[in-house]
């Protein structure tokens, strides 16, 4: 495919979309009915059918009885932690595979025009961010991820908590299943902002930005406290009327679905015709520039937060402003306190 016809390339032959970002029309009052019934179905179509379809597939086959659960035992814990380290090796491996080993489609769509194999730092162990990413991604994510899920399965296997069934409460299982992706942007956007606070960023969050150029093994390469943060939003479940499903739902956006704006391509293509849009430019554009971006814009907190970037020079500008202003005020501070003292 021609990707000129969707974006420009400069002159380092980083690519970027021609259509600017905008924030989901959800949260507009009065609400434009029309356009929020255009962006409904990208809001559940692909990645939420598939993160819903992958949950349904763990409940139904993939989850141990509720009696095996109801002890704290490795056998069923460590067959959980296979199972979730399995699912991410095939799909971020499936990724990884078609556009970063085989590349099969080049650097068309790609923002960062580097392919992070092709390239060694020495702020990765072993100077490689790939072995860096997985090995952060197998050595804590998934063991942390795995804690949080058999912790609440351990809780919902001793009824602890407030577990509801489809049967009894069909409406309000329904429509928090609705909302979950919301919830779990809105805890994001949450513990992301205490991270990029300077000492958290320093010592957790700087793990995950040192992949400016993010690949999908990036997802989930997160200090162990960033995971430990990052998979606290699915406490909500013993805390909330809810259903194992909707625990699994939530573990499948938030793992799994960490992907999404790591891919580094802006569209998938499937032939010469066709590709599938990712949605990664949002969080490619917040590891490219740090300060912007702390959500994905389906609840519009970066706009309502003055931190929203779409991608255009303007957005450009007004961040290099924002950032002007920060470094005098605390250059003032700074006058202030040495002054004082
Ligand atoms: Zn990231
Ligand atoms: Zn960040």
């Amino acid at each position: 495919m021609d990707d000129l016809k969707h974006g420009t390339r400069n002159r380092r032959g980083d690519w970027t979309p021609n259509d600017r970002l905008e924030t989901a029309p959800l949260f507009e009052f009065p609400p434009r009915w029309r356009k929020l019934l255009a962006w409904l179905p990208s809001y559940f179509v692909p990645w939420n059918v598939i993160f819903l379809s992958l949950a349904l597939l763990f409940w139904w086959a993939l989850t141990p009885d509720k009696e095996v659960m109801q002890e704290l035992s490795p056998g069923w814990i460590l067959y959980l932690l296979a199972r979730n380290s399995l699912l991410v090796l095939v799909i971020y491996g499936a990724i990884e595979l078609r556009l970063y080993i085989k590349r099969t489609q080049g650097a068309r769509f790609k923002y960062n025009q580097r392919f992070p194999a092709d390239t060694t730092s020495g702020v990765f162990w072993f100077k490689s961010q790939n072995i860096d990413n997985a090995l952060r991604t197998f050595g804590s994510g998934l063991p942390i991820w795995t804690m949080y899920e058999a912790l609440i399965l351990w809780c919902y296997a001793n009824d602890f908590g407030l577990w509801a069934t489809f049967g009894d409460n069909p409406i309000w299982l329904i429509a928090f299943a609705l909302v979950l992706p919301l919830v779990h942007e809105f805890h994001f956007y949450c513990i992301h902002r205490l991270i990029h606070v300077p000492v958290l960023y320093k010592h957790v969050h700087s793990v995950h930005h040192n992949s400016v150029n993010p690949s999908p093994w990036s997802s989930l390469s997160m200090h162990p406290v960033e995971h430990l943060l990052y998979w606290s939003g699915t406490l909500i479940h013993i805390v909330l009327p809810s259903h194992p499903l909707l625990l699994l739902y939530h573990l499948q956006i938030s793992g799994t679905g960490a992907v999404i704006g790591h891919v580094g391509f802006d569209q998938v293509e499937v032939d010469d015709e066709k590709a599938i849009g990712t949605h990664a430019f949002a969080h490619y554009l917040h590891h490219k520039y740090f300060e912007v971006n702390y959500a994905d814009g389906t609840i519009p907190l970066d706009r309502w937060f003055g931190t929203w970037h779409d991608g255009s020079a303007e957005a450009g500008e007004r961040m290099r402003e924002r950032m002007k202003q920060r470094r005098r005020k605390m250059a003032a501070k700074a006058a202030k306190g040495s002054s004082g003292s």
